[in-house]
């Protein structure tokens, strides 16, 4: 009876499902009672996850509410691209209030562990007198870097889009051009977003803490930036997707495979070490048509062995496709094209994959991590410039492909020569050997010990749950 019993909220996309989900089953494996708030189209990976033996209780709330006047099928997050939907998101998510407070209130909850975006979980936390955890799913880097960029808006003090700047106050000198902030943080001008964004922050720093989806070896500066500079209380847990994922999970993760798992594993042991491309943008990433040329031209122009995931976002399960005439015909053998969702985490473990073409979502880079396999960074919007710089400048575990402009819609502007060249410095040659290529593996090596009993990160797990057993009793 005297167990906690943590309620997740996780947002409606599956990069933020994802871990949340992994985070349940953690605290779940550790005798923690725990129960995901969620809607019918999120629902498959935890009804999964329960099958396998999870003891996860799951509570539907149907989204978008009834009220909202959204039509039936705006359940996912990818579908809200316009501000004006952004608008309506954010007041459908508002009216989830009440019937998740219904439910909190049969349910003697002792934490609520929320995304970012469900704001009034800090109002809804204090009311019950429980801690409000917040779990953005992302890294320190990350957090410490839009705390700075926001304190101070070097962006402001440069004379063009070019000339880069220094975020200031942060551990390393980290340097970034205009273009790479996003234009609504640029530009200052209200909208939905901005406004959402407000709330966000203002909910964020009213929160008890933050359980963050990494591990202190890979990013010490920043976790006690995070902590003693910044002055927040955080936990690093991670990596999540190495503790308790069997062999199935880690092909399927959160969605079915567009691909056939054994057809692909046969093709890659095929394949000498280290010599495939992997590529892929995660769950949201979609480009122009003259982009996807250009990456066409840039893969076959490496003369690596590929796969290249493709069709996200809108063109997901339709048709449509964009790849150039022919290149399927005189990549035959050398490459396969997976439209939709790829089994990622079970293609980056196999001793093939030599370097992973990224767009530097936290999950995506983490697994790269666990992995031990090197990357081409080719962030798109979010905070995954950011992220890149981890992985580039810090870790030195990559290298940049060069794109300079923050863009959420279809993505342009990466000629195919920057992709060749930035493939071609990992794979080809001495360097690949000597230098991307041992220091991945010392980070997967760092991982792995870190959720180890005795890790960084499974001491920190013990000490959250102990303080939540300690708030409990108060
Ligand atoms: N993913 C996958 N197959 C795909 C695309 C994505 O398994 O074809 C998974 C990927 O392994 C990661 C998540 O989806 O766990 C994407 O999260 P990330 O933070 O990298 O990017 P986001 O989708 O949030 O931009």
């Amino acid at each position: 009876m005297n167990q906690p019993h943590i309620f997740f909220l996780p947002l409606m996309a599956h990069g933020h499902l994802i871990p949340m989900l992994e985070l349940a089953k953690l605290f779940s494996s550790r005798g923690v009672r725990t129960t995901i708030i969620s809607n019918p189209a999120f629902s498959e990976p935890i009804v999964n996850a329960q099958e396998s033996g999870f003891d996860i209780g799951l509570k539907m709330i149907k989204f978008p509410p009834r009220e909202s006047g959204l039509p039936d099928h705006m359940v996912s997050l990818t579908q809200f691209i316009t501000d004006e939907l952004i608008g309506k998101f954010a007041k459908a998510v508002d009216l989830l209030q009440e019937p998740v407070e219904k439910f909190l209130q049969e349910s003697n909850p002792s934490c609520i562990v929320s995304d970012m975006f469900w704001t009034w979980t800090v109002d809804t936390a204090a009311k019950f007198g429980i801690p409000r955890l917040l779990f953005h799913g992302t890294g320190f880097l990350p957090m410490c870097a839009s705390e700075q960029m926001w304190l101070h808006k070097p962006y402001k003090k440069v004379f063009s889009d070019f000339e880069p700047f220094l975020l200031p106050n942060l551990p390393h000198q980290l340097r970034f051009v205009r273009t790479q902030v996003p234009e609504f943080q640029q530009v200052e001008i209200e909208s939905h977003f901005s406004k959402l964004l407000d709330r966000v922050r203002e909910s964020d720093q009213r929160s008890y803490g933050v359980i963050v989806n990494s591990f202190y070896e890979l990013e010490p500066d920043y976790s006690d930036h995070f902590k003693k500079v910044l002055g927040r209380k955080a936990w690093s847990i991670g990596p999540l997707l190495l503790w308790n994922n069997g062999d199935e999970e880690r092909a399927q993760r959160g969605k079915k495979s567009a691909i056939d798992a054994q057809e692909c594993l046969t093709w890659l042991d095929s394949k000498k070490p280290n010599s495939v491309v992997y590529m892929c943008f995660g769950s949201m990433g979609i480009f122009t048509h003259a982009q996807l040329h250009e990456t066409a031209k840039g893969i076959e122009a490496s003369g690596q062995d590929f796969i290249w995931v493709t069709s996200k976002g809108e063109n997901e399960d339709k048709n449509e496709d964009d790849i150039p005439e022919g290149f399927e015909e005189r990549t035959k053998g050398k490459g396969i094209i997976i439209r939709g969702w790829a089994p990622q985490v079970m293609i980056l473990n196999h001793p093939s994959i030599g370097a992973f073409v990224t767009h530097c979502g936290w999950n995506s880079m983490l697994e790269a991590v666990c992995a031990g396999v090197p990357m081409v960074t080719w962030p798109l919007c979010a905070e995954q410039f950011f992220n890149e710089k981890l992985v580039t400048e810090v870790l030195k575990i990559g290298v940049p492909v060069g794109s300079k402009k923050w863009q959420q819609g279809p993505a342009e502007g990466v000629p195919g020569e920057a992709l060749t060249e930035a493939i071609r410095h990992i794979m080809v040659g001495e360097a690949y050997e000597m230098r991307f290529n041992i220091r991945a593996k010392t980070c997967k090596e760092m991982a792995r010990t870190a959720v180890e009993e005795g890790g960084s990160s499974y001491k920190d797990l013990s000490a959250l749950i102990a303080e939540l057993e300690h708030l409990k009793h108060m």
